[in-house]
């Protein structure tokens, strides 16, 4: 009688130790935006930790505008040797940039500080100087380090053997593993427009969810509006028709990369885009408001037009 009690009292203990196991959220700014940490496990705090370690060493090494980064003295020609990280880093963006057609062109850097959204310091440049800009290949990697950013951070909470997470760094989510039920993650997309999200995707495990759009960073002037997200054709923010374009994928880089290229590209370049490609879905939200999504996308909670394979 006594080794039944027992035996149901350390069942009672594991029931609820799986109940309320450990997670540690907190909040920091990194990257030039506020970023959400939730991680589980008995090393959640450790986690968190290293996450932040992680994001201020690749903010250090990849910042556009940190004279020591990589980046700064790469832009300043001043930088001779890699380590095989950094080489590899590199590496892929260019692929990603050739698979992209060039939509997403890591080489923006003097058409994005013409518009002075380095500094906040505003302002429109003419043709003639965009089109010097263009001539100019300085590295601005803005548009695919959170994505890495959110990659790494798993990979790192892995070797703690922390198996759940979620981290959401402006705009770009990274999950690990999954929920404490065993549902799947739910992911709004944020409305362009303000208010409630539009709609929620559902990721189970580990994945990426990158959201590029028209709101997150803009100026308006003599009315027009003039977002960060730039065509490199004409070196002008993207006129795609598009306000937002969220991708599902399980690299977070890949992610981050063709949400900036998928948003250049515009539905009809992007839909054709992802026909070719078996790596990701997306999610776009049109100026008006209406929303299309590629037939995988597991998006709810709307109306959407869903894209096909067959055409
Ligand atoms: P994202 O928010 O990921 O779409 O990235 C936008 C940021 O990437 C901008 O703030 C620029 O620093 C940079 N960027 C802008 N246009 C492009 C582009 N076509 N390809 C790659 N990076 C870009
Ligand atoms: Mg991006």
């Amino acid at each position: 009688m006594k080794k039944i009690v027992v035996f149901i009292l350390i069942c009672a203990v594991l029931f609820a130790c799986t109940g309320c196991e450990n997670k540690v959220q907190e909040t920091v700014y990194a990257m030039d935006t506020v970023m959400d940490l939730q991680i589980w496990g008995a090393d959640s705090q450790e986690g968190i930790e290293k996450v932040k370690s992680l994001l201020k060493e690749l903010e250090d090494d990849w910042s556009t505008t940190k004279p020591d980064s990589i980046i700064g003295q790469l832009n300043r020609g001043t930088l001779s040797e890699f380590n095989p990280k950094q080489q590899w880093v590199l590496d892929e963006v260019l692929k990603l940039s050739l698979r992209t057609g060039g939509s997403f062109d890591p080489n923006l850097r003097s058409v994005v500080a013409a518009w002075g959204f380095y500094g906040q310091d505003y302002r429109v440049p003419s043709d003639d100087e965009l089109q010097q800009a263009l001539g100019q290949d300085q590295w601005d990697l803005g548009g695919v380090i959170k994505g890495y950013a959110g990659q790494e951070a798993v990979e790192w909470l892995q070797t703690l053997d922390i198996d759940r997470a979620i981290l959401n760094l402006g705009g770009n989510v990274q999950t690990l593993g999954n929920k404490p039920d065993g549902s799947a993650w739910q992911i709004g997309i944020q409305n362009p427009k303000g208010g409630d999200p539009v709609g929620i995707v559902s990721v189970y495990g580990t994945a990426a969810v990158v959201t590029s759009g028209d709101y997150q960073r803009y100026f308006e002037k003599d009315g027009v509006r003039y977002h960060h997200i730039i065509d490199p054709q004409t070196g002008k923010p993207a006129d795609s028709g598009l306000s937002s374009v969220t991708v599902i994928c399980n690299d977070g880089m890949k992610a981050d990369a063709f949400s900036t290229a998928l948003f250049v590209m515009g539905l009809e370049r992007a839909s054709d885009f992802w026909r070719q490609s078996g790596d990701f879905e997306a999610v776009f939200i049109l100026s008006d408001g209406t929303v299309y999504a590629t037939e995988g996308a597991a998006l709810s909670g709307c109306e959407y037009e869903v894209i096909s394979r067959e055409k």
